[in-house]
C-alpha cells in the first residue's frame, strides 16, 4: 500500500455538484470516490457518532474536526480493508473533506494531494434553488430547512473556501460548475484522467 494515498480533491459550496461529478468519478474503473457526508449519513442514527452527526448537521454546522478525521480515517480504511478501494491501482476523489483547514492539516499524513478542483458558483441563490430541489428528491433533513441552506453557505464561505488557500495555486484547477452536468465533467476528466494516466499504470478492461 502507498504510504499516503494518491488523492484528487472536489471542493465548492454547498449544491455546486461535488456530489454528482464524484459519484459518476467513482464509477470509473481506476477511481475511488468517497464523499465524507455520505460516510456520516451511514452512521447508525442511534451510535455515539450518528448522533453528533445528527446535532452538527441539522443545523448546517460542521462536525468538529477531530471526530471528523477519526471517523474519515476508519472509514477509508476499512474500504481498503474490504479490497473495495485499491490505494495501487485507484485515484482517490475526495468530497467533502478537508472542510477547514486544520481538517487539510490532519489529512496531510494520510493523503498526497495531486489536485483540487475547484466547482465555482458565484450565484448563491441559483445553487440554494438546486438544495431546495434535492430536498424533495434525496429526503435530505438537512436540505430542508431556508435557514440551514442559508447557513451551510456561511459556513462554507467562513470555513472552508480558506483550504483553497491553502494547497499551492498549482494543484487549483477552476471549474465553471454553472454548466451542464456534462460538461462539467468533461472539464474535470481533462484534470483528473492526466493525473490518473500519469500516476497509475494502464487499466486493461
Ligand atoms: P453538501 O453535499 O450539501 O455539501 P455533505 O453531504 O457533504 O453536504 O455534508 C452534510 C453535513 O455533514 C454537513 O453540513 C456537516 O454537518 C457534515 N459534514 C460532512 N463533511 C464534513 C466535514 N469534512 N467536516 C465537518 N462536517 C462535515
Amino acid at each position: 500500500m502507498p504510504h499516503r494515498f494518491k488523492t484528487v480533491l472536489l471542493l465548492g459550496a454547498p449544491g455546486v455538484g461535488k456530489g454528482t461529478q464524484g459519484k459518476i468519478l467513482g464509477s470509473i474503473p481506476g477511481y475511488f470516490h468517497c464523499a465524507c457526508g455520505d460516510v456520516f449519513r451511514n452512521l447508525d442514527v442511534h451510535s455515539e457518532l450518528g448522533k453528533i452527526f445528527y446535532e452538527y448537521s441539522s443545523r448546517g454546522e460542521l462536525v468538529p474536526d477531530d471526530v471528523t478525521v477519526r471517523m474519515w480515517s476508519q472509514a477509508i480504511q476499512s474500504r481498503v480493508a474490504t479490497h473495495e478501494f485499491k490505494p495501487n491501482s485507484d485515484l482517490l476523489v475526495l468530497d467533502g473533506i478537508p472542510r477547514t483547514v486544520e481538517q487539510a492539516h490532519m489529512l496531510e499524513e494520510l493523503v498526497d494531494i495531486y489536485a483540487v478542483i475547484h466547482l465555482v458558483c458565484k450565484d448563491e441563490e441559483a445553487m440554494i434553488d438546486r438544495l431546495r430541489r434535492r430536498a424533495v428528491k434525496e429526503n435530505r433533513f438537512d436540505d430542508a430547512d431556508e435557514n440551514v441552506i442559508r447557513n451551510r453557505w456561511k459556513v462554507y464561505e467562513a470555513e472552508t473556501k480558506p483550504v483553497l488557500a491553502h494547497y499551492p495555486d498549482n494543484l487549483i484547477h477552476l471549474v465553471d460548475a454553472v454548466q451542464s452536468p456534462a460538461r462539467v465533467l468533461h472539464d474535470v476528466l481533462e484534470v483528473v484522467s492526466e493525473i490518473q494516466e500519469s500516476h497509475f499504470t494502464k487499466y486493461i478492461g
